[in-house]
C-alpha cells in the first residue's frame, strides 16, 4: 500500500513516520501485551554485509560470488543485496539470471551460466562445510549455503549489527509491561546472539522459522490467550503480520508485508514502536 492509502492516526504519529489503517487498528495497538518481533531487518539494521566466503575444495571463489550475485540480483531480502553489494565491488558486472524464484524463508534460486543455483538455509549443505558453519553461527553470523546443480559450492558468512535503538525499544516495550518474544528464520545461533543484544529472555527466542511456523507460533499465542502484535519487514512475515491481531510493518519493507500490515513504521528504528504504543494510549486513554 501507499503512504496514501494509509490513515495518519495523528499529526504527531505522521511526523514520527508512524501510519496506522484505521481506527480499529489504533485500538488493537493499546490493548497489545505480546509483541514478535523478526530478527533480520527488524532488530538488526538490515545492511547486512558479507563477512566470509568459503568454497569446497576445487571450486573457485571467484565462480561462486559471480553466480550467487546473480542470483541475488532477482531477490529483495537483506542477504541478497549484501551479496549482490559484495560480488559486484569484486567482480564488477554479474551475469543475467534465467527463471529466478524466491523461496521465502528458505533462499532464492535460478539458472546462471546454464546453471542451477540455490542460495539459501545452511542445511541445504553436506557435512564438508559444516564446520565452517558452525564456526561462523557461532560468532553470531547469518550463514547462507551456495549450491550448484544440486551439490554443495560453498557458504557466505554475513553480519548484520543490532542498533542500540533495538535495545532501547525493546527496553520500552518491557517497561510498559509488554513481552518481547523473537522469531526468525535465521539459525538458534545468530538468533541467541541478537537476543542477547537487545535483551531478550532465551525462552523467547524461536529460530529456523519457516513463514509458516512464524503463523503457527501467533496463532498459539494468541491460543494462550495473548494479544499479539507481529513486526516483520519481509515477504517471509507478511502471513504471519496477518494472522496477529495487530501486523507492524517496518523501515522500507516488502510490498506484501507493508499491505499485510495494520501499522506501518516508516523509519528504520524500532522506537517508534514504543512511540505509537504511547500515541495509542493517549489517544485512547489506558485501558482498565
Ligand atoms: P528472518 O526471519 O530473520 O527475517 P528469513 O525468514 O527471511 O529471516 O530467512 C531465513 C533464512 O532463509 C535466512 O537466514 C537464510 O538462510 C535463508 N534465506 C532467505 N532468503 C534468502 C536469500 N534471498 N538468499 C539467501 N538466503 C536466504
Ligand atoms: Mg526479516
Amino acid at each position: 500500500a501507499t503512504p496514501t492509502a494509509l490513515m495518519v492516526a495523528s499529526g504527531r504519529g505522521a511526523e514520527l513516520g508512524i501510519f496506522v489503517k484505521g481506527h480499529r487498528a489504533l485500538e488493537t495497538v493499546r490493548a497489545v501485551d505480546t509483541i514478535v518481533l523478526d530478527k533480520t531487518g527488524t532488530l538488526t539494521e538490515g545492511r547486512m554485509r558479507v563477512a566470509g566466503v568459503a568454497c569446497v575444495p576445487d571450486t573457485d571463489p571467484a565462480a561462486l560470488l559471480r553466480r550467487a550475485g546473480a542470483v541475488e540480483r532477482a531477490s529483495e531480502h537483506a542477504i541478497a543485496r549484501a551479496v549482490v553489494e559484495h560480488a559486484t565491488q569484486e567482480l564488477g558486472e554479474l551475469p543475467e539470471v534465467e527463471g529466478f524464484t524466491a523461496l521465502p524463508g528458505l533462499g532464492a534460486r535460478g539458472t546462471v551460466e546454464g546453471a542451477d543455483v540455490v542460495v539459501g538455509r545452511p542445511e541445504l549443505l553436506p557435512d564438508e562445510l559444516a564446520g565452517r558453519v558452525a564456526e561462523w553461527e557461532g560468532a553470531g553470523r547469518t550463514v547462507v549455503a551456495v549450491t550448484v546443480d544440486g551439490a554443495a559450492a560453498g557458504v557466505i558468512a554475513l553480519a548484520d549489527p543490532v542498533p542500540d535503538s533495538s535495545r532501547a525499544a525493546v527496553d520500552g516495550l518491557r517497561a510498559r509491561g509488554l513481552r518481547p518474544v523473537l522469531l526468525t528464520g535465521d539459525s538458534p545461533a545468530a538468533a541467541a546472539t541478537v537476543a542477547a543484544a537487545v535483551g531478550i529472555d532465551a525462552v523467547d527466542v524461536h529460530a529456523r522459522a519457516l513463514p509458516d511456523d512464524k503463523v503457527a507460533l501467533v496463532q498459539r499465542l494468541r491460543g494462550e490467550g495473548r494479544t499479539v502484535a507481529m513486526v516483520g519487514d519481509g515477504v517471509n512475515d507478511a502471513a504471519a503480520l496477518a494472522a496477529a491481531d495487530l501486523g507492524i510493518a517496518v523501515g522500507a519493507g516488502a510490498d506484501v508485508a507493508l499491505e499485510a500490515a495494520d501499522l506501518v513504521l516508516v523509519r528504520d528504528d524500532l522506537r517508534a514502536l514504543v512511540t505509537a504504543i504511547d500515541l495509542a494510549r493517549a489517544t485512547l486513554g489506558t485501558i482498565r
